[in-house]
């Protein structure tokens, strides 16, 4: 990746720390659910509401790292009005990126392309997976996964 790729990223992920997309409560969540990375002491809280087998609407709220802040705002950004079956896929290919077993699919991934650069920093994987652990969780209980 070069350098001027590497500092666009760095500037989205600031972007979404500094003012978090989706970082309010929603009035009727089907579902609501916790995770914490204790590795660095972040938390986040996701609220769901679907609806017909989409998400309707999506909340995250962290507290946290840069990386872990940002990863959930972009959680909010991309996966919000999408079909459940294409959010599963979509975790699941942002995960496998980020441990390195696939190379980014930018198409499918959007915005979160951008924390990619985390790859290069294990102990910061699980800051950028935190919001993507908790919402399959909240998917398997949903009973969706
Ligand atoms: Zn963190």
């Amino acid at each position: 990746m070069s350098s001027e790729l590497d500092e666009l990223y760095r500037d989205v992920i600031l972007d979404h720390f500094r003012s978090p997309r989706g970082a309010r409560p929603l009035p009727r969540p089907t579902i609501v659910e916790e995770g914490y990375n204790p590795l660095c002491g972040d938390e986040v809280i996701l609220e769901l509401e679907v609806e017909e087998g989409r998400l309707k609407d999506v909340a995250v709220r962290s507290r946290g790292c840069s990386i872990s802040v940002a990863s959930g705002s972009f959680l909010a950004q991309e996966l919000r009005g999408k079909p459940l079956s294409e959010i599963v896929r979509i975790a699941a290919h942002f995960k496998s990126m980020l441990q390195g077993t696939e190379e980014p699919d930018e198409a499918l991934l959007g915005d979160l392309a951008a924390l990619q650069g985390a790859r290069k920093f294990p102990v910061r994987i699980k800051c950028a997976l935190l919001p993507w652990t908790t919402l399959e969780q909240a998917l398997r209980r949903l009973g969706n996964s």
